[in-house]
């Protein structure tokens, strides 16, 4: 028996549709239920004839993931969702319930990831596996089918969660093809961002072929040196490369794009690191001429990195305070589920490295 076509697969599907002389309009059925509403597999498999519905889930994969576990935050409405790949890793995504009632969904990308950035628990993994589409995928869909029963839908997909979206940048360009497909999610351009640590090619690809999904740029310093200490492959890239690359963004996203062009700068608050507030008045400047939105996070400490502290939150207001004075949109950000970020997260990295250094042994011994 060949593998099962990914229910993303339209091309796949639409064959295997004909071969059966089935309605096209239950295969759009269970697609609406499942990708667009959230619901279950069962009530989407319901659509198919029931003389098709078992050779239908046998030749369909509506997954590519299996849920291992969920750890809901005790603190607010964080729920991290933990899942398994078909290679046996785990990676994590999780589900941001906001108190306006919107909802993030930040999902991975890769499992670990090679940017080892100094301050990131997924980059002292050791280990970096591009993830395929419909892994990607699939965490949006059981975010869903987990959502629906509270009335609740995934609003925003930020991918901010493991490894770095432009190393794996075919399955990206994929999944934001599936997203914002009729066919598909029909998930609005808009409401979707693209996180990195800057790849100033992969930024200009990006948003020239998706104008409409929103890129943040993790900054985190605008002095190069401090940059390139904390972020490895920031040695590549110069902070002057980067700004044209932002101004080059903000000039292709406002001709395409009504709401006018925005870039987010992701700036993580790092004691005595990159909190100076002449380290505000520079990144302030850096900014000038440029449409940028600037988020302050919050660190939250890992085990991997002792010598890295977070800002105190006077100093992180004080920051903010300059950035403001000089015109530039800024929102310090609050970290949500520091509690399952912590315990989770420990777990996925270490049966992650367990798993890959159980490989490697296997394959020293070929
Ligand atoms: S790029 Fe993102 S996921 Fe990768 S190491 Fe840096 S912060 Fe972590």
């Amino acid at each position: 028996m060949s593998h099962p076509t990914n229910i993303f697969d339209l091309a796949g599907v639409e064959g295997l549709r004909k071969s059966w002389r089935l309605d096209p309009q239950a295969v759009r059925q269970v697609r609406t239920l499942l990708l667009k509403r959230g619901l279950g597999d069962d009530e989407a498999l319901a659509c198919v004839p029931a003389e098709r519905r078992d050779e239908f889930a046998e030749r369909v994969a509506l997954h590519a993931l299996t849920l291992d576990r969920r750890c809901d935050s005790g603190l607010d409405g964080a729920t991290k969702l933990l899942f398994r790949t078909a290679a046996g890793m785990l990676i994590e995504s999780v589900v941001l319930r906001i108190a306006t009632g919107r909802t993030t969904l930040c999902v991975s990308s890769q499992v670990g990831c090679a940017a080892a950035c100094d301050f990131c628990a997924t980059g002292k993994m050791g280990i970096a596996q591009n993830l395929s589409a419909a892994e990607i995928l699939d965490q949006l869909v059981q975010a869903k089918q987990l959502l629906a029963p509270e009335g609740r839908t995934v609003r925003n997909l930020v991918f901010m969660g493991m490894g770095e979206p432009f190393h794996n940048e075919e399955n990206l360009y994929a999944v934001l093809t599936a997203l914002t497909a009729p066919e598909l999610f029909h998930h609005p351009a808009s409401r979707v961002l693209v996180s990195t640590v800057g790849l100033p090619e992969a930024m200009l690809r990006c948003v020239r072929r998706f104008p409409g999904v929103n890129l943040a740029l993790s900054l985190h310093s605008v002095r190069q040196e401090t940059r390139a200490r904390i972020i490895p492959l920031a040695k590549k890239h110069s902070l002057d490369e980067l700004r044209r690359v932002v101004r080059e963004a903000n000039r292709i996203q406002a001709v395409d794009r009504s709401s006018g062009p925005t870039l987010m700068l992701e700036y993580l608050m790092l004691a005595g690191v990159n909190d100076s507030l002449e380290e505000a008045r520079e990144f302030a400047a850096w900014c000038e001429g440029l449409a940028v939105h600037v988020n302050l996070i919050p660190f939250n400490p890992i085990d991997d990195a002792p010598h890295l502290a977070a800002t105190p939150r006077p100093q992180r207001e004080a920051f903010a305070a300059v950035l403001k004075a000089a015109g530039l949109p800024t929102t310090i950000r609050y970290s949500l589920g520091a509690d399952v970020a912590a315990a989770c997260g420990q777990l996925v990295r270490r049966e992650n490295r367990a798993r890959a250094m159980a490989t490697n042994a296997a394959l020293r011994e070929l």
